[in-house]
């Protein structure tokens, strides 16, 4: 059994025994682990906030008992994100980008980038504009996961986006006007939401952070991300669920998946 220490993100844990946890983290240097951390829970009681979702945590686990479960054996907190917590509408969105990585990444499948997408993310939420930081955290998680869809193309017919377009999840990117024709589910994307996208893509944290959105743009980014995203997962987040109900956009969220 190899002994390793990493820095990690809880994404989520429940209960396993009296005083034990099944966590699942995200780790700096081997991606997604499930752990086992015995004896954490009367510790929990002490000092708050042990291992609860969206924690940055120093970590020492033992790799691994069997497949796919580590012994974690020690736990130092780094970061519990207090602004967060105190605030209902930013923690349901960290609870947003912890389910999504959870979802949509395999366990130990090392990316250092995904890693340090989150903790930024979180960091980011703390003090800025919740909405701009989920957008940007969405298009660069898509990025990362080698999941970004065409968007300055029309995805059929190859000609640049000018006019009106439409996106559509299950093609994967933009229509052009002569090819709408080809998915009658897509949806109107503003000129706006393709010039952010491909922005966001391409520049660097630093950069992105400055950006300003209208809320035109911001909402049309929602729409056709949570669309795309959605027909990625095939299922909805609880997270996502929560989160649309107090921004009140549950009635549009919960239509699609009818
Ligand atoms: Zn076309």
């Amino acid at each position: 059994m190899m002994i390793r220490k990493t820095e990690a993100i809880v994404l989520r844990s429940r209960d396993f025994s009296e005083s034990s946890l099944v966590v699942s983290f995200y780790t700096r240097d081997l991606g997604k682990i499930n752990g086992l951390a015995k004896g954490i829970k009367s510790r929990r009681k002490k000092y708050g906030g042990y291992l609860q979702p969206f924690t940055h945590n120093d970590i020492v686990f033992y790799q691994k008992i069997h497949v796919g479960l580590c012994t974690v054996s020690q736990c130092n907190l780094r970061d519990f994100f207090p602004a967060i917590r105190e605030d209902l509408e930013k923690t349901a969105y960290a609870s947003y980008f912890v389910e999504l990585i959870d979802k949509t990444t395999p366990v130990q499948d090392e990316n250092i980038e995904i890693f340090n997408l989150l903790l930024r993310s979180l960091t980011l939420l703390s003090t800025e504009d919740a909405k701009k930081i989920c957008r940007i955290f969405e298009i660069k998680l898509l990025d990362l996961l080698g999941l970004m869809p065409t968007i300055t193309n029309c995805i059929h017919c190859g000609s640049m986006i000018r006019g009106k377009a439409r996106f559509s999840a299950s093609l994967g990117g933009t229509l052009c006007q002569k090819c709408f024709y080809k998915d009658y589910k897509s949806t109107p994307i503003l000129k706006g939401a393709i010039a952010t996208i491909t922005y966001i893509s391409k520049q660097g944290y630093n950069q992105i952070s400055r950006l300003r959105l209208t809320s035109a743009v911001e909402e049309n980014l929602r729409e056709v991300l949570n669309l795309f995203l959605g027909f990625h997962l095939g299922s909805q987040l609880k997270s996502l669920e929560f989160l649309e109900k107090i921004n009140g956009n549950f009635l549009t969220y919960s239509r699609r998946f009818v």
